[in-house]
């Protein structure tokens, strides 16, 4: 039997109040001892859960309690019951998706966010996270090389981002006034169109949907051999469906793309957005951080002309989830498109453009004070801090990459750009395609069967190809050495 742990004076059956806070001091030391006992253990743990669905629902009560639990408890079944169900992204072999980190400072941040629990919706419900959301964007901007000005504010994730950006981009649509008379049984209303390359993030294709613009309103333009979104395509496309009636209006560019970190030739894209009058979003969500360090700053050619760009502290900034900034060019159109202030917000301060009321700019209400976590980040890693931990996941992706051009067996299936690196076994004289994508997704499950790793995989012109996607901070050189050896291992054994 467990043994009882005592109740805390807040959990007796008169009290009405919240946690004491010698109580709360207590558990938070705990809190804090065990937060940083996980993140130096990281690694100790298989990376992908190894537990089978329904397996947590089935040890834990289907009913909630009665009675007050002892926070001893509580914690005791948090290490017991769920960690079993946690895939550790803080683990140094997670190297699936895009990894990223939840590092110290932002962890910290995260901590006085949630114990302020301001909501920044108006500039007066909390001054100092309306202006420093404001001055941490601002800085970002610099880190990135962006132009001034550029208005910045944080969502959640890119998919809201991107959502929020494409409505802004159907309100700079002349004399329509969709915000006002909607899309629906209007005849003055021809069929709206944005376009992608088939590359981009299903963040667009779900924008498009909730926007009322549809699947079939979203044009999803043919790529290069290097995945690059096809510009001769995009300027035909266009002028196909201006002759058929549709009335272009967006076009989303990545930098970046999550298959393979192919950059769109935004210079020429955004040439052909002036020519036509379409709202250029550009989406760097992972890619964008990469401008950080001095050297990279290429990959954002062409992005000081987007109407929209984002980039999400949360993949590779080292930030906690969530964190993902949206910049525009036009807070105007921006705000246009979302402010509504009921009676019950309405303020008489005098704001100016940099102390905005920043539920103006979007369709939340509520807004986390997430720009802490973010501007400790900032100041406690610094600009050279944050471009050298840029520079050395490059490193290692280059240095797999060195290993696989090398070998017999193994090939690259796409440039090395940034820390992401697309590879499949191909051992000689096995050519059959069908074959080599078997072969390659049993290597995969083997790898990550083990638990050191967890990569993931893409399909490249019908190739099933494995993704090593490097940015935790925890990832070091001998990470990377192990997991060749291990691919080189395991295919021995998978052929
Ligand atoms: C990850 C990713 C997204 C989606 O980001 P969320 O913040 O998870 O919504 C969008 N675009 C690109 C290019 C991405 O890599």
């Amino acid at each position: 039997m467990e043994e009882q742990t005592p109740l805390d004076a807040a959990q007796q059956p008169t009290a009405t109040g919240d946690m004491d806070p010698e109580a709360f001091r207590r558990y938070g030391h705990k809190a804090v001892d065990w937060i940083a006992d996980y993140l130096s253990n990281a690694a100790q743990y298989p990376v992908l859960s190894q537990l089978a669905p329904g397996d947590i629902r089935h040890v834990l009560p289907a009913k909630p309690p009665e009675e007050p639990e002892s926070m001893q408890q509580i914690l005791a079944d948090f290490d017991k019951q769920l960690m079993p169900g946690i895939t550790h992204w803080n683990a140094p072999g997670f190297m699936a998706y895009f990894s990223n980190t939840g590092s110290g400072p932002g962890i910290l941040g995260e901590m006085l966010t949630a114990a302020l629990n301001t909501n920044a919706m108006l500039w007066r419900t909390s001054p100092a996270a309306t202006e420093l959301e404001q001055i941490t964007l601002d800085w970002l901007r610099q880190l990135l090389g962006l132009p001034h000005p550029m208005f910045g504010v944080i969502n959640d994730t890119a998919s809201t981002g991107i959502l929020y950006a494409l409505a802004a981009a159907r309100e700079a649509i002349p004399k329509l006034y969709i915000r006002q008379k909607g899309i629906g049984g209007r005849s003055d209303v021809p069929r709206l169109r944005l376009y992608c390359s088939q590359e981009a993030h299903s963040a667009a294709d779900k924008a498009a949907i909730v926007l009322g613009v549809g699947q079939e309103g979203l044009r999803k333009i043919g790529t290069d051999n290097q995945f690059r979104m096809d510009v001769t395509e995009l300027e035909r496309t266009i002028e196909e469906d201006l002759a058929a009636g549709w009335l272009p209006f967006a076009v989303v560019a990545t930098v970046g793309t999550t298959s393979t970190t192919s950059i769109d030739p935004v210079p020429q894209i955004a040439d052909i957005c002036e020519r036509h009058h379409l709202w250029l979003h550009v989406d760097a969500a992972y890619g964008g951080m990469a401008a950080i360090a001095p050297e990279m700053r290429g990959i954002m050619e062409g992005c000081e002309r987007a109407d929209s760009l984002i980039v999400n502290p949360h993949k590779w900034l080292f930030t906690p989830m969530d964190c993902s900034v949206l910049y525009t060019r036009k807070p105007e159109v921006m705000k246009a498109a979302f402010s509504l202030i009921p009676e019950f917000l309405r303020t008489n301060e005098s704001l100016g453009d940099e102390t905005p009321n920043l539920m103006d700019y979007g369709n939340a209400l509520g807004r986390r004070f997430r720009s802490l976590k973010l501007w400790m980040i900032l100041r406690y890693f610094g600009h050279e801090g944050l471009a050298a931990r840029i520079r050395e996941h490059c490193r290692l992706a280059q240095l797999l990459s060195g290993w696989l051009d090398a070998s017999p067996n193994f090939e690259r299936m796409t440039p090395t750009q940034f820390s992401l690196v697309c590879l499949r076994a191909h051992p000689q004289g096995m050519d059959d395609e069908e074959q080599l994508n078997a072969l390659n997704e049993r290597l995969m499950n083997r790898i990550n069967a083990t638990g050191r790793f967890l990569l993931s995989h893409t399909k490249l012109h019908r190739r099933f190809t494995i993704r090593v996607a490097i940015g935790n901070l925890r990832t070091s050189e001998k990470d990377i050495r192990d997991l060749w050896t291990e691919l080189q291992e395991d295919l021995v054994k998978e052929i």
